[in-house]
């Protein structure tokens, strides 16, 4: 008989592990708190990596979904400073890592799902090892439940006492639209992919991602205090005031940069960043386990929470499906490949946070980015020949 297992959260890792158990014969219930599918914007654009996420894709028999919506093109990269410069430039290389919108990934693996196995409007409350308490009602009998409920999951607690922290940078998240006509100097300027600014003694970062349908999502990321929005006094329901909060911090940096303030559309939202202490892990649970954000949160300047909540998917689901009547086992199995692997992408996380937000960032990075690209073997760093009539650049790059 197949075990009885509910799953809290419909993000990446939860609808993974239900798409595949699905093919697999086990049916789950994936309780949601949104109230339907749309009920919000999923974010930006984020690419899915060949041994993780696409892997996990694969293992949902959605590798040809995913190829009608992944964007082998978009996968250019550029850094520069905050007066416009560019330091470093990857153009026209297929690095493996083809973007896809989170939303076009959420409907792929949403239309895997057989309908009534998501109950949405589902928020859960609170949880003991027997019961899954909601708003108005309690359900009870499960064999396993998984956390896939991101980063305040009321899963956790039952596994560890850890609750995740404030990593010191906040984020402004806003997006144009009909990009190439509207705002074709900024779309000029992000090209196809990401254009990441660095500020460097200023801790501020701007990061412009290219999306599907003539859409560029935009990042401001700074480096704040956690009550800061509350200090500051401006409402985030003003896109006026943040508009103007916006161009007074970012006062010093390239006029073409910042033309988003005034450009994107009135819907900017704020997000405070936390982060789950790299290399936590707990004692095995005999029916609880914890899968993507609930288990590992961490900033996302290494570029790999999605990929490695859906990894966690296919790495649990392929240990229910190969020990249905032994679930304590297959949780003892599967969690200490999940806190490896997130140990690592943790580290570079961190790392990645501290050094895209101090002076010498730039460098860095840069080197950082270098690296990655050297132990691809096949790919080539194009340095810009106009930085050798930019002073400020050429000495940057004498440290690299
Ligand atoms: C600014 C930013 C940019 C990012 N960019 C990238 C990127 O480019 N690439 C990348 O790989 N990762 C990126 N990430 C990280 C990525 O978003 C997360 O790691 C990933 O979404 C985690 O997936 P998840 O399924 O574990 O959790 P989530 O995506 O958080 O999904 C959790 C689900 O659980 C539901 N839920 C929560 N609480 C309850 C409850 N009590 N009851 C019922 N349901 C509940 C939520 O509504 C949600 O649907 C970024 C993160 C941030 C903050």
């Amino acid at each position: 008989m197949s075990p009885k297992i509910a799953i809290i959260g419909a993000g990446p890792g939860g609808l993974t592990l239900a798409s595949i158990l699905i093919r697999n014969g086990i049916s789950p219930t994936v309780f949601e708190h949104d109230a339907f599918p749309e009920a919000r914007t999923q974010g930006g654009s984020l690419d899915l990596h060949p041994g993780t996420g696409q892997e996990a894709l694969a293992a949902c028999g959605l590798t040809p979904q995913f190829e009608k919506y992944a964007r082998y093109g978009d996968q250019d990269f550029t850094l520069g400073d905050k007066y416009g410069n560019r330091v470093m430039e990857i153009k026209d290389k297929d690095v493996g890592r083809p973007e896809i919108d989170r939303g076009q990934l959420r409907q792929i693996l949403l239309d895997s799902i057989p309908k009534g196995v998501i109950k949405w409007n589902h928020h859960l409350v609170a949880a003991t090892e027997d019961s899954l308490q909601f708003r108005d009602h309690i359900e009870v009998g499960w064999d396993l439940i998984v956390g896939a409920d991101g980063a305040w999951s009321k899963i956790r607690p039952l596994c560890c006492y850890v609750t995740p922290y404030y990593t010191g940078i906040s984020a402004f998240r806003m997006m144009l639209t009909q990009a190439s006509t509207k705002h074709a100097a900024l779309s000029e300027l992000v090209g196809k992919g990401t254009y990441y600014s660095l500020g460097e003694d200023d801790g501020l970062a701007l990061a412009y991602q290219r999306m599907d349908n003539d859409m560029i999502s935009v990042y401001a990321f700074g480096r704040r205090p956690e009550d800061w929005i509350q200090k500051s006094g401006i409402d985030v329901n003003d896109h006026n005031a943040i508009r103007a909060a916006l161009k007074k911090d970012y006062t010093h940096w390239d006029p073409k940069l910042c033309a988003v303030f005034d450009e994107c559309e009135d819907n900017i939202s704020f997000q405070s960043l936390y982060m789950l202490p790299v290399g936590l892990r707990w004692p095995a649970h005999k029916k609880m386990a914890l899968i993507g954000d609930a288990a590992h949160l961490m900033t996302p300047f290494a570029g790999e929470g999605v990929n490695l909540a859906m990894t966690d998917a296919l790495d649990l689901a392929n240990a229910i499906i190969s020990k249905p009547n032994d679930i304590a086992a297959a949780i003892a199995e599967f969690q200490p490949r999940m806190w490896e692997r997130a140990k690592i992408a943790g580290e570079v996380a961190w790392e990645n946070a501290m050094a895209r937000f101090e002076p010498g960032a730039l460098v860095r990075s840069k080197r950082r980015f270098q690296r990655r690209l050297e132990s691809q073997g096949n790919l080539q760093l194009l340095e810009l020949a106009d930085r050798k009539n930019n002073e400020h650049i050429s000495i940057l790059l004498e440290h690299v």
